[in-house]
């Protein structure tokens, strides 16, 4: 087993087989071992830097259906709304005081008639604060679109693919969305020249081993310049909000632990990707005082940006994603102070550098 996270580090790959095995493994050295592997890579490349991302929750308005998520559109118990200009502009302007330099605009599928509203808060962005990214996370969209938001200024992308196996993206979602479709959204994001993140919930409804290496496989072909993973949480309102969660296989797992070899793999494979230690991670393992939550130990697995809420505090309980969302204290544009006490602990600090994907040579 500790020939495999060597191999890893040294071939920055493995065959499909061999990360089943580090998926399954649960011998605490090996793990730890694989930890610390990932967490020197991300040392080497970014030293003791945590690029900050300001997360706006755009809109909680969907045309689609997920199955497993709280603003799918047949959720009719919570309350849709959508952030004017001013109010993104608003949010910004508060976010760049506290040393943000990068605002990401997430949000569920709008219609394409709110393309030429989208277009214009980007470039309203980009012309505020000229020395910020923008990066979009607003799913599925025509590729027309995409490049119309690209011109306008947005630069980085944001789409889970959320599982590899078309088996399971159907029980996922709804008949009328398929994995082509989304894969086929990655690929021009891609070509468009968006830096492009993708990723998957991990546990999600009915996963296996096997549908997590094909995601590894994928992601490994794919090379995004962001991995966002983060474990499924059920949301009380939605299909799957019943569905037991903590499972691979079936079977319970530990899906915050699943979760942090995860970060370690990408980060073994693609040293120079970025890797969030995301929310649903933070909210499973809230951590204590004294004890790291989900953030610090995604950060000592090998993750190096972490996106605190910067949305206006009255919509946040309306972006319900899944139950218990965290969205105060050190997850919020607000908790900075919090946030770099909690990673001072631990070794790290916060970096406003807008944190832009450079490939090395090695
Ligand atoms: N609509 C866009 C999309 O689908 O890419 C962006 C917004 S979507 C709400 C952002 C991410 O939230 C999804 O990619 C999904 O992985 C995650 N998500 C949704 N429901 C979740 C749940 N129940 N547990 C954990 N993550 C969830």
């Amino acid at each position: 087993m500790k020939g495999l996270v060597r191999k890893l580090s040294e071939k920055r790959s493995l065959e499909a087989g061999e990360y089943r095995s580090l998926l399954v493994c649960d011998d605490d050295e090996v793990i730890g071992e694989l930890h610390e592997a990932a967490r020197a890579v991300a040392r080497e490349r970014f030293g003791d830097s945590i690029w900050i991302r300001g997360l706006l929750e755009f809109t909680n308005i969907c045309c689609n259906d997920c199955l497993y998520c709280g603003i799918r559109r047949s959720n009719r118990k919570i309350a849709r709304y959508t952030l004017s200009k001013d109010e993104v502009l608003e949010c910004c302007a508060r976010g760049y005081g506290a040393g943000f330099r990068t605002f990401v605009l997430q949000g569920g599928e709008l219609p394409d008639q709110s393309d030429r509203l989208i277009e214009d808060i980007c470039a309203s962005i980009r012309k505020s604060f000229p020395d910020c990214a923008v990066t979009l996370s607003l799913g599925e969209r025509q590729d027309e679109s995409y490049e119309r938001f690209f011109r306008a200024g947005a630069t980085r992308y944001l789409l889970r693919h959320e599982t590899r196996n078309p088996d399971h993206y159907a029980m996922l979602h709804p008949p009328e969305m398929s994995l082509e479709h989304r894969l086929h959204c990655l690929d021009r994001l891609k070509e468009i020249g968006y830096q492009t993140g993708t990723g998957f919930m991990v546990g999600s409804p009915f996963q296996t081993y096997d549908n997590i290496v094909e995601d590894i496989l994928f992601i490994g072909g794919f090379r995004p310049e962001m991995i966002g993973i983060g474990p499924f949480i059920p949301h009380r309102n939605t299909p799957l909000g019943k569905y037991r969660a903590g499972l691979v296989d079936h079977v319970p797992a530990n899906v915050v632990s699943l979760t942090l070899k995860l970060i370690s793999i990408f980060r073994l494979m693609l040293p120079d990707s970025l890797i969030p230690a995301t929310t649903a991670l933070a909210t499973l393992a809230p951590g204590g005082p004294d004890q790291p939550g989900g953030r610090e130990m995604g950060i000592l697995a090998g993750a190096n940006v972490v996106m605190p809420n910067i949305s206006p505090p009255g919509v946040r309980e309306s972006y319900s994603l899944y139950d218990g969302k965290a969205a105060s204290g050190a997850e919020s544009g607000e908790g900075l102070e919090i946030l770099e006490e909690r990673l001072s602990r631990i070794g790290y600090r916060i970096s406003t550098d807008r944190g832009d994907w450079s490939p090395r040579e090695n």
